[in-house]
């Protein structure tokens, strides 16, 4: 097969490991960078220009699209799916992964566990949104951010209210949160590919820190899910229409919560805490799917 690796940079630990494990089972595989693709659009010829050439025909794309391109990387993985490209990640999949609102929309739909979850248009009835989850201590999410940026962990009411009126006079779009105790400070990741779980791990935040993202200092180790947890995960990334999912849950006394579904998980956590080859597995995926 001719595979193509959407990605910005391919000395990436998963933009590597895929090149990698598509290499070693018998694919051509090139790393393209999504940003230097011109899309020519015309009737019935769709094509990709990259680097001086129209791109061959490729049977997969693999997109590993950061947040920060979310809108070209899109455009680009669309003009594949117009080509009749197979994709890991389809773009429509991709979009809604990305807004962390409507995710948990989506999500509610499928009747998936989440933390309470409130929503307004800079509200100037800070009190009540606060009501609305239960009150203080309380979590406050920046729409946007990622890594566990821009994830405040509100402790009283008064904290809760001055964050969340200098967001709003920041214009700055936030999500307030129920504030999941139990957790301590850990959530679980579980790796979904084509509707099974392929890893899990759980990381938990290194001390005195809610925020257990590896980027914040946390640390992850290897586990068994519950048949619940597997159910939320599987369910969770078939809600999304994600081919490959890493899916975010925090583990509470009403049974696991969808944080997040992430549509580019990166493979060097789960790897490394799994010692498994997930890289194969989603090679594996293309090959029975095209
Ligand atoms: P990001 O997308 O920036 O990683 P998350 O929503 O995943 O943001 O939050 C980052 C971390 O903060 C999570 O991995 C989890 O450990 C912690 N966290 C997030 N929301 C809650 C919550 N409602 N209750 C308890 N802990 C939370
Ligand atoms: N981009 C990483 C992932 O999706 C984030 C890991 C982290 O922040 O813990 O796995």
């Amino acid at each position: 097969m001719n595979l193509k690796i959407l990605s910005r940079n391919p000395n990436l630990y998963s933009t590597a490991r895929l090149q990698e494990a598509g290499l070693k089972r018998g694919h051509s595989v090139e790393v393209i960078d999504p940003l230097k693709c011109d899309l020519i659009i015309e009737k019935k010829n769709p094509t990709v220009f990259y680097k001086n050439r129209t791109l061959e025909t490729a049977d997969a794309v693999i997109p590993r699209i950061g947040a920060s391109i979310t809108f070209y990387g899109t455009a680009v993985v669309r003009q594949f799916e117009m080509m009749n490209t197979f994709t890991t990640t389809t773009s429509q999949a991709l979009v809604r992964s990305r807004d962390k609102l409507r995710s948990l929309q989506i999500l509610s739909r499928s009747k998936l566990g989440l933390p309470k979850t409130v929503f307004t248009n800079y509200s100037r009835d800070v009190g009540e949104m606060i009501a609305h989850v239960g009150g203080a201590p309380l979590i406050i999410k920046l729409l946007e951010g990622t890594q566990g940026l821009g994830v405040v962990l509100a402790e009283t009411k008064n904290a809760a209210e001055s964050v969340i009126e200098a967001f709003n006079g920041l214009e700055a779009r936030v999500i307030v949160q129920e504030y999941i105790k139990e957790a301590k400070g850990a959530d679980l990741r579980a790796f979904v590919v084509d509707g099974q779980i392929v890893g899990a791990m759980k990381r938990q935040g290194k001390e005195g820190e809610f925020r257990s993202n590896l980027h914040r200092g946390g640390t992850a180790e290897i586990i068994t899910l519950s048949d619940e947890e597997e159910n939320a995960a599987i369910k969770a990334a078939k809600a999304m229409g994600l081919g490959v999912a890493g899916v975010d849950m925090l583990q509470s006394e009403r049974g696991p919560l969808i944080l997040e579904v992430n549509s580019s998980p990166g493979l060097e956590g789960i790897e490394k805490a799994t010692g498994k080859d997930i890289a194969k597995t989603i090679i594996r995926y293309i090959e029975r799917s095209i």
